[in-house]
């Protein structure tokens, strides 16, 4: 009779005596851009994968395992109160965000149960990708042959940017002091500075490109929307007037020139126009909304549902909130029916490993509100290879299709892959963290 009730109960672990023991990461680059990959280790032998966002540093989460040691990980919304003041907008949201994607992890497979589950269950079985395709200059024609490519691989939605650097190179295209394009060149990111100079030098190109839009004084000239129209033309040419196409990078041009371009667009009916003055700028984001038909997008920087709130009333189409920097799994099914209730769709913005990648398509799956999610990674051969256990490839035919297993279906990561794909500077992967074990300050943030 024992036997017969143990054969008919899943018993995955004991998640009430379930706690954290350790936190490690893998820092690596290419799939597509910087990746640090978080396992949660615990002390019942399974682990929780998680994912600091794309650029950001490992530091952000590693901060918090002093903060963590010990706890139950399936208490993930009272974790995620503890540790929510540590994030911040863009990569800052990095650290607690890829936390709780872990916790959620280890909830489910502690449960036995996926995560799109613990949400609420399903809305959908598949979720629709979009793919991101970038180009250095090509022409229009020939950003529309990528396209169309990409069409025939099976996906449904597309995006493309259009912009300053589309344009730039080309003599009488932009409007602006002498020098303000220059810094948008480079990328400081990529720098490993030796000298006080060279670190001086990053230093200049980070300030420089942390001008927002309407201190640049950049602007499109005629000839600049001319050839913006043409090359858009060009691409609806090679994919058709059906398939939805999104638009990026605009450059820190101005709010009236994003209105001037947004206009001369409207014909060929973009999906969305994303980015176009910094999310802050509420009142630029009414007044742009209000003057073209373009369906207006922001929010991938957005840390918390509180900061999308301001931007729904002001009318935006479209949100476009990135998982590992809203705070996570929970806090964008909240900001996806936040968005519902204010007649707002929303996409889910995503340029990361298969972890990041399930965990948004388990929000997606358990979320009415969902457009598309965006997958940055359609060139890099590698990608699937990343996990173990999910069936490959993970994006099918221009979906994801989500699996019953815990948590978020990966079993284990393939160290030896990434072991090949290490960051520059970085020796090896999953090395001890003791250092960050007693960090410890008295953080409260009133008295
Ligand atoms: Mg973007």
């Amino acid at each position: 009779m024992t036997q017969d009730l143990l054969n008919h109960t899943r018993i995955h672990s004991r998640p009430s005596d379930l706690r954290i023991t350790d936190i490690r990461v893998a820092e690596i680059v290419g799939a597509p851009f910087t990746s640090a990959l978080l396992k949660i280790y615990t002390n019942q032998g399974i682990v929780g994968f998680g994912e600091v966002r794309d650029g950001a540093s490992a530091t952000f989460a590693l901060m918090l395992k002093s903060r963590l040691l010990g706890e139950n990980p399936c208490d993930i919304d009272r974790l995620f109160r503890r540790i929510k003041q540590f994030g911040g907008h863009g990569r800052q949201g990095g650290g607690v965000s890829g936390i709780e994607l872990a916790l959620w992890d280890l909830a489910g497979k502690a449960y036995g149960v996926p995560v799109y589950q613990m949400l609420g269950g399903k809305f959908r079985d598949k979720v629709r990708i979009y793919c991101d395709t970038d180009a250095d200059r090509p022409s229009g024609t020939e950003m529309g042959k990528r396209l169309k490519a990409r069409m025939d691989m099976g996906f449904t939605f597309l995006k493309m940017d259009l912009g300053l650097m589309q344009i730039a190179h080309i003599p009488g295209t932009v409007v602006g002091p002498a020098g303000a394009l220059e810094p948008f060149y480079h990328h400081a990111g990529g720098m490993r500075p030796k000298t006080l100079d060279e670190r001086r030098h990053r230093n200049a190109i980070y300030d420089a490109q942390n001008v927002m839009h309407p201190f640049t004084g950049l602007h499109f000239s005629e000839k600049g929307l001319d050839l913006m129209e043409q090359y858009i033309a060009e691409v609806r040419a090679e994919i058709g007037p059906e398939i939805p196409l999104a638009l990026d990078h605009l450059g820190h041009i101005s709010l009236q020139d994003g209105i001037r371009l947004a206009r001369r667009i409207e014909k060929y009916t973009p999906a969305w126009l994303e980015d176009v003055v910094p999310w802050q700028h509420t009142d630029a984001y009414r007044q742009l909304q209000q003057a073209t038909t373009v369906p207006i997008c922001t929010g991938e920087d957005i840390y918390l549902k509180e900061g999308f709130e301001p931007l729904l009333k002001a009318g935006i189409s479209v949100i476009h909130p990135d998982l590992l920097t809203t705070g996570g799994i929970y806090e964008t099914k909240k900001i996806g029916d936040m968005a519902q209730d204010h007649g707002v769709a929303m996409a889910i913005h995503m340029a990361e490993s298969p972890i990041a990648a399930m965990a948004c398509a388990h929000v997606a799956v358990a979320t009415e509100n969902f457009l598309a999610l965006e997958y940055h990674s359609v060139d890099v051969p590698w990608w699937d290879d990343i996990q173990i256990g999910l069936p490959k490839p993970i994006v099918k035919d221009g979906f994801i299709t989500v699996t019953d297993k815990p948590g978020l279906g990966i079993d284990d990561l393939n160290d030896e892959l990434l072991m090949q794909h290490l960051q520059p500077g970085v020796t090896g992967i999953w090395q001890p963290t003791d250092r960050w074990d007693d960090e410890h300050s008295w953080d409260r943030t009133w008295s």
